[in-house]
């Protein structure tokens, strides 16, 4: 076996015990350089993937080669390519950034760095033409200097979603494009957006950075239209460097908005221009989205946020108290963490409360004291849905029993029923797809994943489903008097 198909074994166990998404993002354009001394070294694209190699998957990487090679010991990962690609703008005409008409498949790849530098030349002629008044309303990148890197804490449920936003603002429109982060309400994702826009701006000051929700860019759409101003709002958004979208699911419906749109990313993708999207929910189960834009976001990485586990949340609360500068018990913050669950919305709203108690009454920030002021509040959280009502509605639906549902077997009334379930404790609860694995009988999470991904892909064309899921939602809400 020589080293190339030594690899290529290897990757193929790789990929069977990691998740897709994990696989293609770190082991994409790897290969074996040599074998010396019982010692691979393996040739990664970038600083990133090595890190990752070196540390995060070192064991599973050894102990797969050893399967084919019993005498080597360990890995060492060097930095060669890809060469950046600077994908071609083929046709640059005298005019107006709009103007420039880009191929969908590029087929000049020969002189990058000429169409680049025309790209950069018309960029600077269209910024110099815009009226003062607009440059400096344009410039306006939204950025709140609160959200950063080194106040995000790192866990389980955000890691690959940190990793690629730290990945991507450090190769901006190079390696993740577009980047795609979903995950529940209050769980990070504006912070993380937010934390690498103010990365990129701390070491490009000269990069064209906007963050804008979708709500807002359908605004300036719509009062661009109005004013008949649709040009300038088309030209600036072409020429910004890295542009953020936040929560794109309310472009949903919006066929004027997603046109628009669908055309500012493929003028500003074809450049290698980086773009940097975030959503509640998997491009694929945004209702009313155009093919093509969901097609567009598949097309990049796609990464989600999932609920912090109670180790995390106090993790999170010790951050928040601190840089607050406040002494508080820490039972006090545990007490918080164990009973306030939902995210870290809630979270810091809790402590926030107990705060303001705590300053208004004058006393000091006791265990005691934190759970008399959220007595209440844990109550209405405690009225939340919970597995147990998951697993409860479903076994009603179908006729089937909790110990069906977890035991091994493929039989077709019961498999959907799961798979059911499954979608539930994603959609209702966003459960990580480890924990809704683990909870059927230690399956692995990919199943959990392709479970969700099935029923998100039935709902669309099946009403019969639809109109299960809607009950099945009515009956668990319905049981906790909602
Ligand atoms: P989302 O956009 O997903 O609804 P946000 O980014 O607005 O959530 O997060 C809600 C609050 O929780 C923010 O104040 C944010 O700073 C905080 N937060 C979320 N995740 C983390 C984390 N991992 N570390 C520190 N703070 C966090
Ligand atoms: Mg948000």
């Amino acid at each position: 076996m020589n080293t190339q198909e030594l690899w290529k074994s290897v990757l193929g166990q790789i990929e069977l015990s990691i998740s897709k998404a994990n696989f293609v993002t770190w082991f994409q354009n790897t290969s074996i350089l040599s074998i010396k001394d019982g010692t691979a070294v393996i040739s990664v694209p970038n600083g990133f993937a090595k890190e990752w190699l070196e540390n995060k998957y070192n064991h599973t990487i050894i102990q797969s080669i050893r399967n084919f090679e019993n005498d080597i010991r360990s890995i060492k990962c060097v930095i060669s390519g890809p060469q950046p690609t600077i994908k071609s703008i083929d046709a640059v005409q005298p005019g107006k950034i709009s103007d420039i008409r880009i191929p969908l498949k590029s087929q000049d790849e020969n002189h990058p760095q000429q169409n680049q530098a025309r790209y950069e030349q018309h960029k600077a002629n269209f910024v110099q033409s815009l009226p003062k008044q607009a440059t400096v309303l344009f410039h306006e990148s939204n950025l709140n200097p609160r959200y950063t890197f080194k106040d995000y804490v790192v866990a389980e449920n955000n890691e690959l979603a940190n990793a690629a936003c730290v990945a991507v603002s450090n190769n901006l429109g190079q390696l993740y494009n577009p980047l795609f982060i979903y995950g529940g309400v209050g769980l990070g994702k504006t912070h993380l957006l937010q934390a690498l826009g103010n990365e990129v701006k701390r070491k490009h000051p000269e990069k064209t950075i906007k963050y804008i929700t979708s709500e807002r860019f359908t605004s300036e759409l719509v009062d661009s239209i109005k004013n008949q101003k649709i040009d300038t709002f088309k030209e600036y958004y072409q020429q910004i460097d890295l542009l953020i979208i936040d929560d794109v699911q309310f472009l949903s419906g919006r066929e004027k908005t997603q046109h628009e749109f669908f055309h500012i990313f493929n003028a500003l993708y074809q450049i290698n221009k980086q773009i940097v999207i975030s959503s509640d929910r998997p491009p694929k189960a945004i209702p009313t989205l155009e093919d093509r834009l969901r097609s567009r976001f598949e097309g990049g990485m796609i990464t989600d946020i999932s609920q912090p586990n109670e180790e995390t949340r106090l993790a999170i609360l010790r951050k928040k108290v601190n840089e607050k500068g406040i002494t508080i018990e820490d039972d006090a913050l545990r007490f918080i963490a164990e009973n306030i669950t939902q995210n870290i919305r809630e979270i810091e709203g809790a402590l926030n409360r107990v705060i303001a108690y705590s300053e208004f009454y004058k006393t000091p920030l006791s265990t005691a004291l934190v759970e008399k002021v959220l007595s209440q509040f844990i109550i209405q959280s405690k009225k939340k849905v919970q597995v147990s009502d998951i697993v409860e509605v479903v076994e009603k639906m179908y006729s089937v029993t909790q110990e069906d549902l977890v035991k091994k077997g493929r039989k077709k009334g019961i498999s959907h029923a799961r798979q059911v379930a499954v979608y539930l404790m994603r959609s209702e609860l966003n459960m990580s797809f480890s924990s809704i694995g683990e909870f059927f009988g230690g399956r692995d999470h990919t199943t959990a994943l392709h479970a969700f991904e099935k029923i998100t892909g039935d709902i669309e064309k099946n009403l019969r489903l639809k109109s299960e899921l809607s009950t099945l939602k009515d009956e668990i809400y319905h049981s906790k008097g909602v």
